[in-house]
């Protein structure tokens, strides 16, 4: 069969919070030529944010899929080549965090949360930046909490942090990291004891990486803090609405053909944050 005309963008972890506003707010802003996908690694949650959405006076379409599960990104990505040639849209939105109450042992933490965040973001880039079609936009949820790392880091590794790294070097400093929480010396190598902040120190390395080595007419990835957001993650202590939070992602999502920049950044609130040590940062 022939691949169907429309653009398509896909959404990971958009049953609720964030990603589900993303969703909303492609579908209001790019219309009827464009297939929106909500994705969730729960059929019947992802069932239930679809009649949501349609309450909400939009139509976006389903696919499953777990970023932890190789074989549900695989799926995903034949059935996007084979529907529709390609992919236009990825919004890496899924990701996890333990509440700062949990008990679980911190080298548990540090695994779990590099595996979803930092791997399985990667395992999806893996998949589908092959399909990634002309003028195509990649945006990675990051987060303010990367600063906070880089801020907290040794000297030393500050330095190596700010430094261009490869993306196989950002895949090394990530198994360091889990293999040192394991060990007990993640404070002896120059880190802050936060598996989160670190993991998205990955994402955002991963995308710095990522927008240098990629191939492809005009395509454009960058990452973002959608800042503090009333979801789940954060027990609905965030100030800001998951529509307020939406608003960064969804601008570097749809930014227009040809633009010069941002390219390859991490941005808050629409605007550029260098990566860069500050020694006044203030969390936002
Ligand atoms: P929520 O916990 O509300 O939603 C997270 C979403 O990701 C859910 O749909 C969840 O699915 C999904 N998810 C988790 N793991 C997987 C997986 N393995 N495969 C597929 N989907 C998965 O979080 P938020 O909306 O708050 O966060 C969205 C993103 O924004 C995250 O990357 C987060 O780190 C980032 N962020 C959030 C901030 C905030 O203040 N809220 C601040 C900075 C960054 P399920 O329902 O099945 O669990």
């Amino acid at each position: 069969a022939m691949a169907s005309a429309l653009k398509v963008a896909v959404v990971t972890g958009s049953n609720k919070g964030i990603g589900f506003a993303i969703v909303e707010q492609l579908c209001k802003q790019l219309g009827s030529s464009w297939a929106v996908y909500v994705t969730s690694r729960d059929e019947a949650r992802g069932a239930d944010a679809l009649s949501q959405l349609k309450q909400r006076g939009v139509e976006p379409r389903f696919h499953q899929l777990d970023i932890d599960s190789q074989e549900s990104v695989d799926r995903l990505a034949a059935y996007l080549k084979g529907t529709y040639g390609g992919l236009d849209i990825l919004v890496n939105n899924a990701g996890i965090a333990y509440k700062g109450d949990s008990t679980a042992p911190f080298a548990e933490q540090a695994e779990v949360t590099i595996a979803t965040n930092f791997w399985s973001t990667l395992r999806v880039c893996d998949a589908l930046f092959p399909l990634l079609k002309p003028h195509a936009r990649v945006v990675h949820l990051c987060s303010s909490v990367s600063d906070m790392a880089l801020n907290k880091a040794s000297p030393e590794l500050q330095k190596k942090l700010t430094q261009p790294m490869s993306l196989d070097e950002v895949k090394q400093l990530m198994s360091d990291f889990v293999a040192r929480a394991k060990a007990g010396t993640v404070q002896e190598a120059g880190w802050p004891q936060t598996a989160y902040g670190v993991s998205k120190v990955g994402v955002r390395l991963m995308t710095y990486a990522q927008a240098r080595d990629v191939k492809g007419d005009d395509i454009v990835i960058n990452c973002c803090c959608p800042g503090y957001v009333d979801t789940d993650m954060t027990s609905h202590k965030g100030p800001k609405t998951i529509y307020e939070g939406a608003d960064t992602p969804v601008y570097l999502a749809t930014l227009p053909p040809g633009i010069k920049q941002p390219i390859g950044e991490h941005l808050y609130e629409r605007k550029v944050v260098p990566w860069a040590v500050k020694p006044d940062f203030k969390f936002v």
